[in-house]
């Protein structure tokens, strides 16, 4: 049976590659056709020739001014913006050195449930206006059908099933962790939680799935016990304090301090997604509103980009660039 599903992987990974090399050839010859015509108009011309072959060549207006370097500056506008349209039509973003968009390469986590049991002051989470409920399996069923995809693609190391609530008043939260091992195969698989509900036999039920459970520090009467419990069960668990110790505010959605050390922000670096309750695919885990969604699990895979949104304007993470 498992060198069935083994072969079936790799006869799928096969087609996959063979797809992905051709859209690779074709932005590498977009980016081959561009390149040659910048370095045209870069060459020593005069103004006035300049501006012809700017219009003839993107069929935009490029005001020329009496510096070379703000034309330039202007050319590069021109070419990003036709750069990106090339993105936007192609069935599948490759563009991995574009510094403004990025093909979507991984689900780093699903938001299982937006139902909490505490009210952290350090967290969007009590103001949310998003509707607090739990993720339905078929739903969940197609996340992790993504997770597959970008496993194949050998993109998908690790999932977190995390999000703005707490996984574990999810009722058939054993069920997903479950199905989350298969989906991510031995790569890592991580989940947070405050610690409420993690009894022994709750302990004991994911154990099977050998997950990562970070145990937050919200409340340390309920998360010692819990820790308690990952021993006993003999589920790896890590001890988490980040809230106090490398802290965010939640790019300024709460009033909280920012002590993390300065890092880039690995969503747009790397093209991260993150599944939110109801399905759409987000920016990333500072989300609170769905404000940038920009597509849905029920969409094709290959067709999403991941770039910057009004959020990383008030980050605290650095935006790639
Ligand atoms: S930090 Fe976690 S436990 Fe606290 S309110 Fe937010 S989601 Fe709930
Ligand atoms: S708000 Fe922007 S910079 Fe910050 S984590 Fe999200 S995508 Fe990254």
């Amino acid at each position: 049976m498992i060198d069935l599903a083994r072969a079936a992987i790799a006869a799928t990974g096969a087609v996959m590659d063979a797809t992905w090399a051709t859209r690779v050839a074709r932005v590498t010859t977009i980016d081959a056709t561009m390149s040659a015509t910048r370095a045209a108009i870069e060459g020593a011309i005069d103004d006035a020739t300049l501006a012809t072959t700017l219009a003839a060549t993107w069929g935009v207006s490029v005001p020329i001014d009496d510096t070379r370097v703000s034309t330039y500056a202007a050319i590069d506008d021109a070419i990003r913006a036709v750069r990106r349209i090339h993105v936007w039509t192609l069935p599948k973003s490759v563009h991995r050195d574009d510094k403004t968009m990025i093909g979507l390469s991984r689900i780093h986590q699903i938001e299982v449930t937006t139902r909490c049991n505490l009210r952290c002051v350090y967290c969007p989470h009590p103001q949310m206006s998003r509707p607090k409920i739990d993720m339905d399996m078929a739903t969940f069923g197609r996340a992790l059908a993504w997770v597959r995809y970008f496993r194949v693609l050998g993109t998908q190391p690790e999932l977190s099933l995390t999000g703005i609530g707490e996984g574990l008043l999810h009722p058939r939260i054993i069920e997903m962790m479950g199905m989350a091992r298969d989906a991510i195969g031995d790569g890592m698989l991580l989940f947070a939680t405050n610690g409420i509900n993690m009894t022994s036999s709750m302990a004991s039920g994911l154990r099977a799935s050998n997950p990562i459970v970070y145990i937050s520090l919200h409340r340390p009467e309920v998360a010692g016990p819990a820790i308690e419990a990952c021993k006993s069960a003999g589920l790896r668990h890590v001890v988490n304090d980040q809230f106090a110790t490398s802290a965010i505010d939640w790019a300024g959605q709460v009033d909280w301090h920012v002590s993390h050390r300065p890092q880039v922000c690995q969503y747009l670096a790397q093209g991260w997604g993150a599944v939110m309750v109801d399905g759409g695919i987000t920016r990333c885990c500072m989300d609170s509103t769905g404000e940038g969604v920009y597509g849905h699990v029920n969409d094709e895979p290959s067709q999403l980009a991941v770039r910057p949104f009004v959020l990383c304007r008030s980050c605290s993470l650095t935006v790639p660039g």
